[in-house]
């Protein structure tokens, strides 16, 4: 979707892509099927790049640097972009900043877990490997001393932070991007529905969401941006409590889930802006296009052909977006998402939780 964004401009990408059957190595010209954790491979592939920037945040750290001391332009960099790839340096630097958060430590044992709900408000308390989690995997919550999972995330051999569970209101994404130049622009914050830990849908704008939080919320968002020196596109993740408060849970450096709405909801989508960014352009027009407009996520069901739905799909709603990525349909895994925009909220919604379930299999008409 990146490279979809780059065509207009007639930017050409080279991709460096784990098998030939990603799905940007199925539309870009120029790909190199190689290992992103392999500092020699990432060395002859950025040979002859003016930039490198990611749609995911694996790539070691070190790495990164070693790239850069190369004189590559990386971005984001990889002192912005460590902080979306381990939760614990991500935390320490909030908490230096007084950003809101949930109370957190890492942690080193079962015991190290009780201390640390011993000093809060007790259990439940939220463990989550520092590196490596995604879409819920790499998170666990413990329910009370003895709770085998306060064992699990050990298991992994890399550092563990504890989180208090929030008791949330409802999840919210305030996305904004930056250039070099210093330019920021925010989306409208959005809000963000979960099922089992998986972005199933999300709203843009949130609904009724307090003009001031929606503020606070993208002011905390560039804030952010601004500090860490981010380029690019910022996805910050929040809990909004009932009270009130905007606690940051997660950072992601990259086009993100809860900005996909964008491609058609906004006059400028993610995509394109963080391509502009990444190549220091001035930036898009970041508002929506109407009032609201409701993604949903399409996940792999029991169709192993996605594109057999298409025919109901198309003809029950002609104003339906359709964005699929040619993955391999896996029960579960995300291999597409709907976008419909308009007047009335629970229409929109209706029709793409619809399509999201026809497509899937789990709506049979
Ligand atoms: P990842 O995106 O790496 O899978 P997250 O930190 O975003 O991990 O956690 C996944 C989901 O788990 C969140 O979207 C939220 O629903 C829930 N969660 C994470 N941390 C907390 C917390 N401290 N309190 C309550 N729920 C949490």
């Amino acid at each position: 979707m990146t490279h979809e964004a780059g065509i207009p401009l007639g930017i050409r990408f080279k991709l460096l892509s784990d098998t030939a059957q990603d799905s940007a190595a199925q539309v870009v010209n120029d790909v190199v099927v190689g290992d992103y954790r392999d500092l020699d491979t990432l060395r002859r592939f950025a040979e002859g790049c003016d930039v490198i920037t990611f749609d995911h945040e694996h790539v070691p750290t070190e790495h990164l640097r070693a790239l850069e001391a190369d004189g590559v332009p990386v971005r984001p960099g990889p002192e912005a972009l460590v902080h979306a790839q381990d939760k614990g340096v991500m935390r320490a630097r909030l908490t230096e900043l007084g950003i809101p958060a949930p109370r957190n430590r890492i942690v080193s044992s079962p015991e190290d877990v009780a201390a640390f709900a011993a000093e809060g408000d007790g259990f439940p308390v939220v463990l989550k490997t520092v590196r490596g989690g995604y879409d819920g995997k790499g998170v666990w919550v413990v329910r009370g001393v003895g709770d085998p999972a306060a064992a699990e995330p050990f298991k992994a051999g890399v550092p563990v932070l504890a989180e208090e569970k929030v008791d949330f209101a409802r999840e919210l994404a305030a996305n904004v991007v930056r250039s070099p130049h210093g330019q920021a622009v925010a989306y409208p914050v959005v809000e963000s529905i979960q099922v089992d830990g998986v972005c199933d849908t999300v709203i843009a704008p949130a609904p009724g969401l307090a003009e001031d939080a929606a503020v606070r919320a993208q002011e905390t968002a560039l804030r952010i941006a601004n500090e860490l020196g981010v380029v690019g596109h910022l996805a910050v993740e929040m809990f909004e409590t009932e009270d009130g408060r905007l606690l940051v849970n997660e950072l992601a450096m990259r086009p993100h889930n809860s900005g996909h709405w964008t491609q058609d909801g906004a006059v400028t989508s993610q995509f394109v802006n963080h391509l502009r960014a990444v190549l220091d352009l001035p930036l898009g027009d970041p508002r929506c296009r109407a009032p609201w407009t409701v993604m949903a996520n399409v996940l792999g069901g029991d169709y192993p052909d996605m594109y057999a739905p298409y025919l109901h799909c198309m003809a029950r709603d002609p104003q339906l977006k359709i964005h699929m990525y040619g993955k391999d349909v896996k029960p579960g895994r995300k291999v597409g998402h709907v976008n419909v925009y308009g007047d009335d909220l629970a229409d929109l919604r209706e029709r793409a939780a619809h399509a999201a379930g026809y497509l899937r299999g789990t709506v049979v008409e």
